[in-house]
């Protein structure tokens, strides 16, 4: 496999890597005010129909804000820095989010409303762990998807 491509056909499980650029106390919904300290955060989720659709409303700023994951990406401290892929069946979020609490310290209660799972949000500790087989999605594809959103940075 060479570089992914990004279209409507795809559709698997994601995984944004969220940079948070100062200490923030973020009111998350339902969920209530959390303290985010500054640093980074991942965030699983799945997109089984339109991924590049999904991808590109996470990297706007102006919504109505739905799931959980908006009301951080909604803060002017955070920035999404980069999107990791996999073609995969929804159940793959889970085990994927399973994996990452075991090393990283969940948020408990985070976009998992859905399942029953701790987290899908992890404040990152070892930042050497990449779920596996998971693409990196091409930045200049990025960059078209942001067309419409904020311009993302690219390398961290
Ligand atoms: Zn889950």
């Amino acid at each position: 496999m060479s570089q992914l491509s990004v279209d409507e056909q795809l559709k698997g499980v994601y995984v944004l890597i969220v940079r948070l650029r100062g200490d923030a106390d973020i009111n998350i919904g339902a969920l209530g005010s959390q303290h985010f300290p500054k640093g980074l955060y991942w965030y699983v989720g799945s997109a089984q129909t339109a991924l590049e659709k999904r991808i590109s409303r996470h990297l706007r700023r102006e919504k109505r804000k739905f799931w959980h994951i908006d009301y951080l990406l909604d803060n002017r401290a955070a920035e999404v820095e980069k999107i990791l892929f996999k073609e995969a069946a929804k159940t793959e979020e889970c085990t994927i989010a399973d994996e990452m609490g075991q090393v990283n310290r969940a948020i408990v209660g985070f976009g998992c409303s859905d399942c029953s799972c701790k987290s899908h949000l992890f404040y990152i500790e070892q930042r050497d762990f990449i779920p596996k087989g998971m693409t990196e999605i091409e930045t200049n594809k990025l960059n078209t998807l942001a067309v419409f959103g904020t311009p993302l940075t690219s390398g961290y």
